[in-house]
């Protein structure tokens, strides 16, 4: 029989949390309960931020940070190529255009050399927001990138879906990704390969509380009950969605979040096991860079492999891996790819994103991985590669 497959990444939903989930499905409130409060409220302490939104999923969260900030129709937003779809696609949502920054490519970041080179490609239009990602759970240059986004007039806003439990020394003070010192916001997602999870649910942290105002409006159809109004009475100013998480969802992510540190303590056990694996694999296989501020909880463990000196394509590498019960993936294709933004921006060379795409294939990371797990993909990806 063949052995079972690790996939790339999964969640750990364990009794308590299960628990979590009937409770809530016992309570008064199946939505707008609650829950939600409690959820945001343990984010925002988690994290150091003053206001945490919860929200459908990351894409919602993406799209209410872009609609917070009234971005419009034919301006700019800078979003790096080598990303999930959905950092690209939230401007487009509000009728932005999108400008794809490379990336370095070693570390697959937006750095703030890529961020000025793709200010050189606005043409004309105003930059309105550059969201960095913290791919893998790397932090970005957040003090270089919003220094020049805020020279040009522009807001920083995080898409960091990889980087819950990230921490970040850029001077004495250890920084927390979605603290949004930086930032005017940051957005996450609890999808399940995500560090926590809910199925499917999102947050936008921010520390103003203006911008969380708007968020929480906007998350529910832009209604609001002006003071002093009648008792059945609500306004809406603009119109806006149905984002909300429900309470079921928010009671799982609040029992989630109290596993961060054990999540996280573990994602870096695990890291730190794949590099002494690793080792006598280089320079075949070589681990992507990490910036010297950067103390991360990994998301995604990805290797940059040498495919043609292996001589093998990263289609029979990824077969041979499977084969041996490794499950594996490739992150991303480079946005600027995608056929939508080929026909509405034409054919971008951005060398960097194309030499990470080239190299990069994710490997089997999340907290239930068992020990012999990592050497077991070590060895897997050793005869994989010859
Ligand atoms: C997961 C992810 C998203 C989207 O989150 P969903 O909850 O799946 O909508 C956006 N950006 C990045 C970088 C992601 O990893």
């Amino acid at each position: 029989m063949a052995p079972p497959v690790l996939p790339y990444g999964r969640q750990t939903i364990e009794d308590d949390d299960i628990a979590a989930v009937v409770a809530a499905l016992r309570a008064d409130f199946l939505t707008t309960g609650p829950m939600v409060e409690a959820f945001e409220d343990a984010f925002a302490a988690k994290v150091g931020a003053r206001h945490a939104v919860a929200c459908a999923n990351g894409t919602a969260a993406l799209h209410l940070a872009m609609l917070a900030l009234r971005v419009k129709e034919g301006e700019a937003v800078i979003v790096p190529s080598v990303t999930f779809l959905a950092t690209a696609n939230c401007a487009r949502y509000v009728g932005a255009e999108v400008v794809f920054a490379d990336v370095d490519p070693r570390s697959g970041l937006m750095t703030p050399g890529t961020l000025a080179e793709a200010m050189g490609r606005l043409d004309g239009r105003a930059l309105r927001a550059v969201m960095p990602v913290h791919l893998r759970g790397q932090a970005a240059d957040l003090p270089g990138l919003a220094s020049l986004a805020a020279r040009a007039g522009a807001v920083l806003v995080e898409d960091a879906p990889h980087a819950l439990g990230t921490t970040m020394n850029f001077g004495d003070l250890t920084e927390m990704v979605g603290d949004v010192r930086h930032s005017a916001m940051a957005t996450f997602s609890f999808h399940p390969v995500k560090t926590i999870a809910t199925g499917e649910g999102g947050m936008v942290t921010t520390n103003d509380p203006d911008l969380a105002r708007r968020l929480k409006t906007l998350r529910s159809h832009g209604m609001v009950r002006p003071d002093g109004g009648e008792p059945w009475w609500y306004e809406m100013p603009e119109p806006g969605f149905n984002y909300r998480l429900p309470d079921i969802l928010c009671a799982l992510g609040l029992s989630q979040l109290g596993k961060l540190d054990r999540f996280a303590g573990r994602r870096r056990a695990l890291a730190k096991a794949y590099e002494t694996a690793l080792a006598p694999l280089a320079p075949l296989v070589q681990r992507a860079a990490q910036p010297a501020w950067s103390d991360p909880v990994l998301h995604l463990m990805c290797v940059l492999i040498d495919f043609a000196a292996a001589g093998r394509t990263r289609a029979e590498v990824m077969g041979r891996l499977l084969e041996r019960g490794v499950g594996s993936q490739v992150h991303y294709i480079p946005v600027h790819r995608q056929p939508y933004y080929r026909e509405r921006y034409g054919v971008l060379h951005l060398p960097g994103a194309e030499a990470w795409y080239d190299r990069c294939l994710s490997l089997p990371l999340y907290p239930g991985m068992a020990d012999g797990d990592v050497a077991r993909v070590a060895d897997a990806l050793a005869d994989a590669l010859g």
